[in-house]
């Protein structure tokens, strides 16, 4: 696949990806029946990955979705996040945080300090895809579909330069 200039190779087909999609619900179902989690996805990337997760999650539970915004201007640090978009009450709630790929982590814990703050009962992460080798923090992380190596994926939701989400694989960056 091309994108822009760059070449891309199949990493993770389509049938391999909805299996492992499938037995995280299974294993979600399990562990949060009677719980009544709320699930909340982080777009733009994991809009398909929580489509087809929600297909298998039988369980009374809600879905809503935020949006994360870097501040442009007089930011510290690149990973100061703002969460747009949350509604919902959080105190007391079971969250399942539905993230497409954690990378260095640091968007993700920025994500949880504040979920945790509004007052969540306890608040997970389920991620398609982890690259371990890039990990920067300390994190406990429940569910992980695939683990990777460090190299740039795109496809399922992930984009390269906004384009090339719309695809049912994963493909890695082509050398
Ligand atoms: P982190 O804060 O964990 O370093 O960054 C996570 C975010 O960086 C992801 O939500 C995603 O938007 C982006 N990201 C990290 N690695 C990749 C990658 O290989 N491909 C794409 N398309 N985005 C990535
Ligand atoms: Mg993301």
């Amino acid at each position: 696949m091309k994108i822009k200039n760059k070449s891309f190779k199949v990493l993770i087909d389509e049938h391999t990806l909805q299996d492992k999609i499938a037995s995280l619900a299974h294993k979600i179902n399990k562990d949060y029946k009677d719980k009544r989690p709320l699930f909340i996805g982080i777009l733009n990337g994991s809009f398909m990955f929580v489509a087809d997760i929600m297909k298998t999650v039988n369980i009374e539970s809600e879905i809503s979705f935020i949006k994360l915004a870097s501040y442009t201007e007089m930011s510290s640090s690149g990973n100061v996040r703002e969460l747009i978009g949350l509604s919902e009450n959080l105190f007391n709630r079971h969250v399942v945080v539905l993230e497409d790929i954690i990378d260095s982590g640091l968007t993700i814990s920025s994500v949880l300090e504040e979920l945790k703050e509004r007052g969540a009962a306890s608040v997970e992460i389920a991620t398609m895809l982890l690259k371990p080798e890039a990990l920067k923090v300390d994190l406990a992380i429940k569910y992980v579909g695939f683990e990777i190596t460090n190299e740039f994926v795109v496809g399922f939701g992930l984009d390269y330069d906004g384009i090339g989400r719309n695809t049912r694989a994963i493909y890695q960056l082509k050398h």
